[in-house]
């Protein structure tokens, strides 16, 4: 818990840690939250910074394993967003009367994680969101199943997954923590307002996909429901997809991230294979293909026993080393501007006027193209 915005990736795992109740989590102006404290509650304790995620060393990796992994499952690997890995890996846990934790949206569409002790529950899970998710009352609530004996796997960010080993503070051989390569997380304020500005326009939003495969373009479809319709459109084309891409509305702290890097100090990694096609073109048919770390013993243990349920190869850390696991994602330098607007204007004015602008674009790229 560090007082600047570049130091707080906002994990929430110091206000879970604060058995006073003074640390809550705020939002700002961007719509990310970042922990207050109340200093009339505090006790001094000293909890909050010692399970604090940021610039800590992490080590690991001895024996680690690079693979490329689809579930054999067509309707598994249709159900996510890569390959179709975190449910197989699910599944392992849930056959051992587990918990998966992962990310899912609520009633109002915002990303929460959530745990899942069956496979209904799990569909929730599956498939990217991308918003920062909340992680209210988590940390706490795996601690507790764990102490009682509970298989546990947590997905999520390097970030949270980290935060979560520094919370328990010590290993559980029943717990699987697996993290995700991340491009950084986007404003759950920005999505909030996105999602009203979609419902004013359609009527009520019902579902969301961000990484639709209808089109076997890898899931660069995202599709939604709005009053009953759904719309479907290329990924980089959607509104809030175009800004996240454009790294316009990404956390600080991610422009920062020192998780981008092969050492997370889970037991997997899970992210897209990209530029399977040149490794493998043969295994590239559109529906997603996972690349997966496998950081430690546990996983390797796990893999041989989850491997039957997947077609998977071995690969060479040259060739799984996408630019997120080598550094973060820059910020465009119009970040400032971006965001100066959107907490200046009220969103019913900002999204049609980014729209008109995003538009003009187009056209005059269009154009130029015409001419060139
Ligand atoms: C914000 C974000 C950015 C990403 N950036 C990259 C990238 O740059 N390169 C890359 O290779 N892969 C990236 N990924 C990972 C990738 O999109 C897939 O999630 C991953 O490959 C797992 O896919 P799957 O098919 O195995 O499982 P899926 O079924 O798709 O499972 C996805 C898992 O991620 C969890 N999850 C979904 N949304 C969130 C969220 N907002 N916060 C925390 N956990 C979440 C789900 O609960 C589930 O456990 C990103 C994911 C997220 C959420």
């Amino acid at each position: 818990m560090k007082g600047e915005k570049t130091a707080c990736c906002g994990c929430a795992a110091c206000a879970d840690a604060c058995r006073a109740g003074a640390v809550r989590m705020a939002v700002d102006g961007e719509g990310f939250r970042y922990p207050v404290v109340d200093a009339a509650r505090c006790v001094g304790c000293g909890q909050c910074e010692a399970v604090c995620p940021m610039g800590r060393e992490r080590g690991g990796g001895g024996g680690r394993v690079w693979l490329g992994a689809r579930a054999k499952e067509e309707a598994v690997r249709l159900g996510s967003s890569s390959g179709g890995v975190f449910p197989v890996l699910a599944e392992y846990v849930l056959r051992r009367q587990g918990a998966v934790f992962g990310a899912a949206f609520d009633k109002s569409m915002e990303v929460v994680h959530r745990e899942a002790r069956g496979m209904a529950e799990l569909e929730a899970l599956k498939g990217t969101k991308y918003v920062q998710s909340r992680m209210d009352g988590i940390y706490r609530r795996v601690e507790a199943l764990l102490q009682g004996g509970t298989w546990v796997l947590f997905c999520g960010t390097p970030c949270q997954a980290y935060a979560l080993k520094r919370f328990l503070g010590r290993e559980y051989a029943r717990l699987v923590l697996v993290d995700l390569v991340c491009y950084g997380v986007p404003s759950p304020g920005l999505w909030r307002d996105y999602t009203a500005f979609l419902e004013r326009r359609h009527g009520p939003l019902t579902a969301f996909s961000f990484r639709d495969k209808r089109n076997r373009d890898r899931g660069r479809t995202r599709a939604y429901t709005a009053g009953g319709r759904e719309y479907a459109a290329n990924l980089g084309r959607d509104l809030y997809c175009g800004m996240y891409f454009a790294n316009l509305t990404i956390r600080p702290a991610c422009h920062a991230c020192g998780f981008a890097a092969p050492d997370r100090g889970s037991d997997f990694t899970l992210g897209d294979f990209w530029g399977v096609e040149k490794v493998r073109p043969e295994a590239d048919d559109g529906k997603g293909i996972s690349l997966v770390a496998a950081h430690t013993d546990k996983a390797r243990e796990i893999w041989s026993e989850v491997r039957q349920f997947l077609d998977w190869f071995p690969c060479g850390e040259e060739e799984a080393l996408q630019p997120r696991l080598k550094g973060p994602t820059p910020a465009s330098r119009l970040r400032g501007a971006f965001m100066g607007l959107y907490r200046g204007l009220p969103p019913a004015v900002f999204f049609p006027l980014y729209e008109k602008a995003e538009a003009a674009a187009n056209l005059a790229r269009r154009l130029m193209r015409c001419f060139r």
